[in-house]
């Protein structure tokens, strides 16, 4: 019988989800409130992720990375959700899919060699930064300047909400190299941490505690010509290129993480005890659990036929879009019940439902907020708008 997990998963994914998984308890869940705490996540098991090639699943074998498919990636997203630390989980895959991601498609072999090879071993920690003060969801009115002077650009500038922002070791960032040309004036460039003129502070948040968020500023950094990445004034295109990745492992963390609630609540329903029975007899407890299993499955199975798409090569933008969208709006609505069937221990930090939600809200915030998913929808299904790949 063809079940879901067969169409998209082999014996060797299974096996992989296995491993990662006691690797997840063994070396990752003893440190977790620690870090939540410090908001600090030791370097350590950066580097342990590294030497068991965790950070290479999709990146080519000539880098050091494994070059599988991208249910590999499915499920190092799926398990990162299922330990309760949307922060740990944040700060990996910020590294390893965002930073990584500009590494693998527009760096050339020079700064791979400098960059995504020590990334891929977990000796270099990266960030991409493209947000700013003034500009986040109009990522074309960002204001960062990197100017070119004689055999180097200067930047200045700031971001804001960066992952990753205060310990990375570089940062990807985008800048204009012709502010007058707008959107299409963007560059994409990799700097290193020690820099003359970089300083970054840590920003206290709701949610997603265990990951460093930054507010950085530029101030006449230098930056060579070499560490252009890709074509000058392509940047734009190519940062909305990735987003249909980024957008689509936020669907697909907004599923695992729902998933991993439901199933700690139906178990914790049927144990709690009120009016002489199990709470999960009530009818109406009963049918929102199985409302939200219902939405959740759907979106599953929705992430799973655009991953399989992406991985295929097709352009999913509007499906990734709609990935986002659909699954971050039914994970704060899992979060939000979850924690009501808990009652009061839903709101105690002993139990997990007050992180989960927590980590939850920033799902139709981070990387294109439901309004902007909407807009970009709107555009494709009302005025049959397409987009194209940068290259
Ligand atoms: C914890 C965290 C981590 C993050 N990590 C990163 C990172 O690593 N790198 C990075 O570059 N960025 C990062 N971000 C930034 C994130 O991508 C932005 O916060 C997001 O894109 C929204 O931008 P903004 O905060 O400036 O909100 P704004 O753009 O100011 O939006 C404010 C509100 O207005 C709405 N709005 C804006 N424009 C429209 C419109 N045209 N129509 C309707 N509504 C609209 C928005 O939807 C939102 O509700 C992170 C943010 C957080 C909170």
């Amino acid at each position: 019988m063809l079940t879901m997990n067969n169409m998209y998963f082999t014996e060797e994914h299974n096996f992989f989800r296995k491993s990662f998984q006691d690797f997840l308890q063994k070396e990752v869940v003893p440190h977790i409130e620690k870090w939540e705490k410090t908001g600090t996540i030791e370097r350590f098991i950066w580097e342990k992720f590294g030497e068991m090639g965790y950070f290479g699943l999709n990146q080519s074998e000539e880098y050091g990375g494994l070059d599988l498919d991208l249910f590999y990636t499915v499920i190092f997203l799926e398990e990162l959700q299922k330990i309760n630390s949307g922060g740990f989980a944040a700060a990996m895959w910020a590294h390893a899919y965002l930073a990584m991601t500009h590494l693998k498609e527009e760096a050339n072999h020079k700064q791979k060699e400098k960059y995504l090879t020590p990334s891929i071993h977990g000796e270099k920690i990266g960030c991409l930064c493209i947000s700013e003060p003034f500009g986040g969801s109009d990522v074309g009115g960002m204001r960062t300047t990197a100017e070119k002077k004689g055999d180097s650009y200067v930047l200045n500038g700031s971001k804001t909400f960066i992952t990753n922002g205060v310990y990375s070791d570089y940062l990807i960032v985008a800048a204009k190299t012709a502010p007058e040309l707008g959107n299409k004036g963007i560059s994409i460039f990799v700097l290193d941490r020690d820099s003359p003129g970089i300083s970054s502070t840590k920003l206290d948040k709701l949610g997603w505690r265990a990951s460093d968020t930054a507010e950085i500023a530029f101030d006449n950094v230098t930056i060579p010509l070499e560490n252009l990445m890709g074509e000058e004034n392509k940047g734009f295109p190519y940062i909305m290129q990735h987003f249909a990745l980024e957008r689509l492992i936020m669907g697909v963390n907004a599923h695992a993480r729902s998933e991993y609630a439901l199933e700690y609540t139906i178990q914790y329903m049927k144990e709690r005890v009120a009016f002489g029975k199990s709470i999960s007899k009530f009818q109406a407890l009963r049918h929102r659990v199985a409302q939200l299993s219902s939405e959740v499955e759907m979106c599953k199975t929705f992430n799973y036929v655009t991953a399989k798409r992406l991985n295929d090569g097709e352009y999913v933008v509007k499906e990734a879009s709609m990935s986002k969208l659909i699954s971050t709006k039914i994970s704060d609505e899992v979060m939000y019940d979850c924690l009501q069937f808990l009652g009061g221990y839903g709101y105690m930090e002993d139990y997990p439902l007050a992180r989960l939600s927590r980590d939850s809200r920033l799902g139709p915030i981070g990387g294109g907020t439901s309004e902007i998913l909407k807009e970009i929808i709107a555009k494709m299904v009302i005025e049959g708008k397409e987009y194209k790949p940068a290259t």
